[in-house]
């Protein structure tokens, strides 16, 4: 197993897989993990178009929120910003 970690530029470096310190992903099919919260974070809310969610049941796993249709975007990026957040006492 392997942890991804993306700096600013978008690129990707391949760690050992840290059990300890894994932040996984669980935005829809994804299958990243972390090893820094930040970077998480980061790749959710700027690297990939996790916060782009359409309207509907929010795609990350486990979650049963509903996007609604009059929801801004910003809106939208605080929800998916907050599990991020809510991993962080798991660490
Ligand atoms: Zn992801
Ligand atoms: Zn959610």
């Amino acid at each position: 197993m392997q942890v991804f970690t993306g700096n600013r530029n978008g690129e990707i470096s391949v760690f050992k897989f840290h059990p300890d310190s894994s932040l996984p992903c669980l935005y829809g099919k994804c299958e990243m993990i972390f090893s820094r919260l930040e970077d998480l974070k980061y790749h959710l809310l700027h690297g990939k178009d996790h916060y782009l969610a359409g309207t509907g049941k929010c795609p990350w796993r486990k979650c049963g929120f509903i996007i609604k249709k009059n929801m801004d975007r910003e809106s939208i990026k605080d929800h998916i910003a907050s599990h991020v957040i809510s991993m962080k006492s798991t660490i």
